[in-house]
C-alpha cells in the first residue's frame, strides 16, 4: 500500500487553512478473481462511498481518521456490487466509443447525404459546398470540422454573454477546439474557457448548457452539491442536455433533439 499526503485548502471563518488529506490505494479481489485497484481518500464526508468513475477508475472516500482496515473490509464486502459496477462501467464506454465512430454523413437510405447541423439534418451540399459527395473522407472530415468551429464560434458571444450576465463572472478568454473526449473544458485559475467544435452538431440547448457548466466552474471549481445547484439554477435544462449529448449526433437529430435515455452521468455510485 503507498501512501501519499496532498494538501487541500479549507475556508473555515473566511480565511485559508491548509489541511492534510491522506490517500492511499487499496486492491480488492472480485468474486471472478480480478484483482482491482481502488485509491482512497479521506475527506469531511459522515459516510463511505464507493465510486465507479466514467474512466473505468474506483474511487473511495471516507471518514477522516477511518481505519484503512475497516476501508479494506468495506471493499470485500462490496466486492460482488463493484464487479456488476464494473461491468456496466465496460458496456457504457464501448457504447460511447461506437456512437463517437458513427459516420456523420451517412451514405446510404433516406437521409443519405446529410449532415446534423445545431440538431437538425441539413443537405451537406447546403453547407460544405456543392462539391462535397465527391469528397474522400478526410477532406470531407476537415469540411465538417472547419464548418463546427465557424458555427460555434459564431454562436457562442451570444450564449456566453447570456450565462455571465446570470452568473456574475466573466471569462478571460474563449476558444473552440476538436476534442475527442470533451465537450468543454474550464481553468479556473486562468479563466479560459475551451468548446468542443462538435457541439454544433447537436441542438442549441447543448452548447448551452455545456457554456453555462464551464462557466459555473469559475464559481466552483468541482462537480459538487454546490456546482449542481448553481447549474440548475440558471441552466434548467442542462441535465436533458447532457443526455442528449450521450447520443451520437444522427440520434440526436433523429429524435429531434429531445431527452433520451435515463442516465444522469457516467458514474455508478455505492454510498452506506
Ligand atoms: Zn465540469
Amino acid at each position: 500500500m503507498g501512501w501519499r499526503r496532498g494538501f487541500r485548502m479549507v475556508l473555515k471563518g473566511g480565511c485559508a487553512v491548509v489541511r492534510a488529506a491522506r490517500t492511499y490505494e487499496l486492491e480488492v479481489t472480485l468474486p471472478g478473481g480480478g484483482v482491482k485497484r481502488v485509491a482512497v481518500t479521506e475527506k469531511r464526508v459522515r459516510r463511505l462511498n464507493l465510486r465507479v468513475r466514467a474512466d473505468g477508475s474506483v474511487a473511495l472516500s471516507v471518514p477522516a481518521g477511518t481505519a484503512p482496515a475497516s476501508a479494506r473490509s468495506f471493499l470485500e464486502h462490496s466486492a460482488a456490487w463493484l464487479e456488476r459496477a464494473l461491468a456496466r462501467s465496460v458496456r457504457k464506454r464501448a457504447a460511447a466509443e461506437e456512437r463517437r465512430r458513427e459516420p456523420l454523413i451517412s451514405r446510404t437510405g433516406a437521409d443519405a447525404g446529410t449532415l446534423p447541423l445545431w440538431g437538425r439534418l441539413v443537405p451537406a451540399t447546403e453547407v460544405l459546398g456543392a462539391d462535397a459527395p465527391q469528397l474522400a473522407d478526410d477532406e470531407l472530415a476537415r469540411r465538417i470540422d472547419a464548418l463546427y468551429r465557424r458555427e460555434v464560434a459564431r454562436a457562442l458571444p451570444v450564449a456566453a454573454t447570456r450565462y455571465e450576465a446570470a452568473l456574475g463572472v466573466h471569462a478571460a478568454r474563449w476558444s473552440v477546439r476538436t476534442m475527442e473526449t470533451r465537450w468543454g473544458s474550464c481553468t479556473p485559475a486562468t479563466g479560459s474557457i475551451r468548446m468542443c467544435s462538435r457541439l454544433a452538431a447537436y441542438p442549441p440547448a447543448c452548447l448551452d448548457s455545456v457554456v453555462a457548466h464551464e462557466l459555473v466552474h469559475l464559481l466552483e471549481p468541482s462537480h459538487n452539491a454546490r456546482f449542481h445547484a448553481l447549474l440548475d439554477e440558471v441552466c434548467p435544462g442542462n441535465r436533458d442536455a447532457r443526455r442528449i449529448l450521450k447520443c451520437s449526433p444522427r440520434e440526436a437529430c433523429a429524435n429531434g433533439g429531445t431527452a433520451l435515455g435515463s442516465e444522469h452521468d457516467g458514474e455508478t455510485t455505492l454510498h452506506i
